[in-house]
């Protein structure tokens, strides 16, 4: 069982009327299902509970229609017949004794209403968040009112949908409590509006009503930024946003504490370390009775103990941690901390929710198939057959393959070209900022190290005919990819004509030591990080660095997955020259010529290398192999020969992990015939409005 050192964290704590069984405190978070797959919300919330979260909160849950952020799929609690999406959510998290937890929101000037087609409003007139053409109206005093009255309606329907927890959040910038608190949105002059007494008097009344309203049996709890980190322009800890806690003091239940936006509350790894807020949050315990839960990609339960000893924090706060290793607390209590799936903070989970996507997770790849694929992220049924199953290649689909393989019991020959597990999972993570990224590799190679019947065999390259002696049964080639030289990606779909291969370089290159002279424009067609990393990696070499890219922001992708801003300013700090827009077309002679995305009209920037972050080729040969011999294959004994990751086409991390379970998950099935391979909810059809559509006429 667990070392006595970790007691802490599994007291009991109270909030308001109820008991949390332990501090493992399952913070809001999106994920991309919301009202459009509630079930998979739900099955993905039970889970966690399952896993020992003592509390489970839903993602941000919208109360009414005139603030509605369509088309993100977040909880809605518009009117009753929203009740039994959330309530099966709340019976999951109760079967295993977890508190379940809502966040009501109203998203005020940050709703766009794509849907609704109501005209947004907050504490002030503002344009859209987005480039959306959209500009909200001031809130008049029946506004507040109204808001109010919808507020108290949706707590008093999150009760009866069986909710213990039942939040006021005023956090992110994106609600209308926190607009009305923050000085920066709020240039009102009523009593709304002006001093601090009149800009907190909105969340004052939403929490009293809220109280009033369910407190007797449901926790109020207060999600707060206490320092937007703009200094004394906005809330921050040494000014306003302590004050904000001091005059609400004790009021709500609990206090959940965040800071700056959500681009760093959800700190990518590249930018933060582990516990990184805890200079914003550590005075609010000194300001309050109540318990108080902070974030910070807490995956180790030393610094949580840490955390918990020093007074910093009641409650362990966790998104990432908890989609990563749902059963993280289990672990912990179980005596098994070694085994937590640890967060990379790649922010792959968030990218999903910015993309309108159901969510998924690097290192889970069950996050989110919980309910419609019905995989669990601990257990994986026993083996169907006795086929001895060798994979070729062990970066992460490989490596997740084998782990879920060796898990149901296969007898697993895992063959590894280099002298290292892992593959981009052990390269990539020696790039600058990417070194907590080699968890990937490290949790499995653990795990496989539990598995007695898997066999791993380093500096073992396979030919075809090597393949055919093993006597394998199913053969999975996870070989992996490489990355182009050609300029061929998004903007050139064949090869670029005008290049001197002689000093035209690829991320592989750069990550094998290959000696590169300056001035080298890196020329980013790919726009996820890749680009950006080895434009830094680069310039810390002192190499004059020209970033080039037809885009129009520096690693144009991650702005899903909240880095793109640090990532740009990064790179400009360093002295990264930052070309986009623009694409590379010729290199020769010592210059790189670039066209303008728009006109085509070119220019020349002078360069003695160019390093393509552009398109991936698959390496295939070894299949193409196998498959040219498949009339040898039965003798040899091999049923099925199949390719994972990106060795079927060059994808995310997140991909090559999931393609990897999903092999081992599904190993024994029939191919894949016309069947829709998982649950889906279909929308409930209303009443037809036959009026409307003949004309008028019947
Ligand atoms: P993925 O992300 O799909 O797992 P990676 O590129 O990270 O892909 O990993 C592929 C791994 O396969 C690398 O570690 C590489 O060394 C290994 N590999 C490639 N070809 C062979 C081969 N013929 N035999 C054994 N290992 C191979
Ligand atoms: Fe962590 Fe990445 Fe998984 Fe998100 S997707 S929980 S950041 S490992």
């Amino acid at each position: 069982m667990r070392s006595p050192h970790y007691d802490i964290l599994f007291e009991p704590v109270r909030i308001g009327p109820v008991t949390a069984k332990n501090r493992f405190y399952q913070v809001p978070h999106c994920n991309g299902m919301g009202h459009r797959a509630p079930s998979g919300m739900a099955a993905m919330r039970r889970v966690k509970a399952e896993g020992g979260w003592a509390v489970v909160c839903t993602e941000v849950c919208e109360i009414h229609p005139s603030a509605d952020i369509s088309p993100h799929a977040e909880a809605r609690l518009w009117d009753d017949a929203d009740i039994p999406a959330l309530a099966r959510a709340a019976d999951g998290i109760h079967q295993f004794g977890a508190l379940a937890g809502v966040e009501l929101g109203h998203h005020g000037f940050r709703a766009q209403n794509r849907t609704s087609r109501e005209i947004p409003m907050g504490p002030s007139s503002h344009t859209a968040v987005s480039y959306d053409p959209v500009q909200s109206r001031v809130m008049d005093k029946e506004d507040i009112r109204n808001l109010r009255r919808w507020h108290k309606a949706a707590a008093l329907r999150a009760k009866r949908a069986g909710f213990d927890i039942i939040y006021v959040y005023a956090a992110h910038g994106l609600v209308t409590p926190m607009q009305f608190l923050s000085k920066r949105y709020n240039q009102r002059t009523d009593e709304y509006g002006g001093a601090l007494e009149n800009r907190v008097r909105l969340l004052r009344e939403l929490i009293e009503e809220t109280k009033d309203a369910v407190g007797d049996t449901c926790a109020v709890p207060v999600r707060i930024c206490v320092d937007e980190l703009i200094g004394p322009a906005g809330l921050c800890a040494d000014g306003e946003g302590r004050e904000v806690i001091e005059m609400l003091a004790d009021l709500p239940d609990l206090w959940d504490l965040t800071v700056g936006d959500w681009s760093n509350d959800s700190r990518p790894s590249r930018f933060g370390e582990e516990g990184v807020h805890e200079e914003y949050v550590s005075f609010v315990k000194k300001v309050t009775g109540k318990p108080v839960v902070g974030n910070g990609r807490f995956t180790s339960p030393d610094t949580m103990v840490s955390q918990v000893r020093r007074g910093v924090l009641d409650f362990i706060g966790a998104a990432r941690p908890s989609i990563a290793d749902p059963f993280l607390p289990r672990k912990v209590e179980e005596g098994r901390p070694g085994e937590i799936r640890e967060c990379i903070g790649c922010n792959i989970c968030a990218a999903a929710d910015n993309t309108y996507t159901p969510i998924r997770c690097t290192q889970n790849p069950t996050m989110g198939e919980e309910w419609r694929r019905g995989w669990h992220p601990e257990y994986i049924p026993e083996r169907e057959s006795d086929d001895q199953v060798l994979i070729i290649g062990a970066g992460p689909a490989g490596l997740e393959c084998a782990v879920s393989l060796g898990k149901r019991g296969y007898d697993v020959m895992l063959a590894e070209a280099s002298e290292e597990l892992g593959g981009r999972s052990a390269r990539e993570p020696r790039l600058p900022g990417l070194a907590i990224w080699g968890r990937v590799r490290e949790y499995r190679v653990e795990q496989l190290n539990l598995l007695p019947n898997v066999q791993v065999y380093l500096a073992s390259a396979m030919s075809a005919q090597d393949v055919l002696d093993t006597g394998a049964n199913r053969i999975v080639i996870a070989t992996g990819s490489h990355w182009r030289r050609d300029g061929v990606a998004r903007y050139h779909r064949a090869p670029i004509a005008n290049l001197d291969q002689s000093s035209i370089f690829t991320p592989d290159d750069v990550m094998d030591g290959k000696q590169i002279a300056g001035p080298v424009v890196v020329y980013d067609d790919d726009h996820y990080y890749m680009g950006g990393v080895i434009a830094e990696k680069l310039r810390l070499q002192g190499l004059d660095v020209t970033l080039v890219t037809p885009a129009p922001l520096a690693s144009a992708w991650t702005v899903n997955t909240l880095e793109q801003t640090r990532i740009q300013r990064r790179l400009l700090e360093i002295g990264v020259k930052i070309c986009t827009n623009e694409a590379l077309v010729g290199f020769a002679g010592g210059e790189a010529a670039i066209a303008c995305a728009f006109t085509g009209s070119t220019r020349s920037l002078p360069a003695n290398a160019v390093v393509m972050v552009t398109a991936r080729l698959s390496n295939d040969s070894l299949h193409a192999d196998l498959l040219a011999r498949t009339s040898e294959w039965a003798d040899a004994g091999i049923k099925t020969v199949e390719r994972i990751g990106d060795a079927v086409a060059p994808g995310t991390i997140a991909a090559a992990t999931f393609s990897g379970h999903r092999y081992a998950r599904e190993i024994d099935r029939a191919p894949w015939g016309d069947e829709v391979p998982f649950l889906r909810e279909n929308a409930e059809l209303g009443p037809w409005q036959s009026k409307l559509v003949n004309n008028g006429t019947s």
